[in-house]
């Protein structure tokens, strides 16, 4: 063979020479020709030369590219865990709140000697419920007063004490007297009790939004639970307004505790009034 057409052929072969994928036999034929031809050989060695240059760089590169990967994979995993940690914030404040509250709440409702007022507009209704408490007495009244009729006014009374149980309904044709339980429901837990349980709090919690705002003059928190919206005095841990957005109806509620005496829940005068049963 031709010296130049071997010398072509090896030059062929070199490349996979060098990353060894020439098997035996042809390495002993490669190896052969180098030892004989000066060319080849010089070849040979800039290519191995070239390799020794470009691997690392490569090799750099990947590197580079994995380093690279790794790091977007770092700010990804930081950046769920500050998403946890502002969830875990915000979780946690509002369960502080909620626990605060709660705990207030139950101050009053331990009271036995307290007031309440609610008021509400509902249907060209104004309603007025007011509720004294001295220990085992209790004097409740509901007033109602129709905007389309100022003349008609709805006025239930309700007394309890450890001897009597009294009812008085009157309204402008009426004054009827009933020993019939109907028992004006007022009792002050029915409007603060919303979370005293563990569960009810972390529900609360997890679900419920609570802003901080003012109320006439007064630090409140503001929970939105499902179309409702009630206003939490910070101080008390009682509800003043409960807005409740389906019906449309809007209850601001006053209390007062350790102020109510025994003229308060005296017993009603009954004059006038007709008995019914
Ligand atoms: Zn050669």
């Amino acid at each position: 063979m031709e010296k130049k057409k071997l010398c072509n052929i090896i030059k062929d072969l070199l490349p996979s020479y060098i990353e060894n994928l020439t098997n035996e036999e042809t390495n002993s034929f490669i190896e052969s020709h180098i030892a004989d031809c000066s060319e080849c050989k010089e070849l040979l060695e800039n290519m191995q030369k070239e390799i020794e240059v470009n691997s690392p760089k490569k090799e750099e590169k990947n590197f580079k590219y994995i380093k690279r990967y790794s790091q977007k994979l770092k700010i990804f995993r930081n950046i769920l865990l500050i998403i946890a940690l502002v969830f875990t914030l915000i979780i946690a404040r509002r369960f502080i709140i909620i626990n605060d509250l709660s705990n207030k709440a139950m101050i009053a409702e331990s009271k036995t000697n307290y007031y309440i007022k609610l008021e509400f507009y509902l249907n060209r209704k104004f309603m007025i419920y007011e509720k004294y408490n001295k220990d085992e007495i209790s004097l409740a009244i509901k007033k109602i007063y129709y905007i389309d009729n100022p003349n008609n006014v709805e006025e239930y009374i309700n007394y309890i004490s450890d001897k009597e149980n009294l009812n008085l309904v009157k309204n402008m044709q009426n004054k009827n007297l009933s020993t019939f339980d109907k028992d004006i429901d007022l009792d002050v837990t029915n409007y603060t009790a919303i979370f005293h349980t563990l569960p009810e709090k972390l529900y609360c919690a997890l679900t419920t939004n609570i802003q901080n705002v003012t109320l006439s003059g007064k630090k409140c928190y503001l929970l939105k639970i499902n179309n409702t919206e009630r206003f939490i005095d910070a101080e008390t841990g009682l509800i003043i307004k409960y807005i409740d957005n389906d019906k449309n109806k809007v209850t601001d509620y006053h209390y007062e505790f350790d102020t109510v005496t025994d003229e308060d829940v005296e017993l009603p005068d009954t004059t006038g009034f007709v008995p019914i049963d």
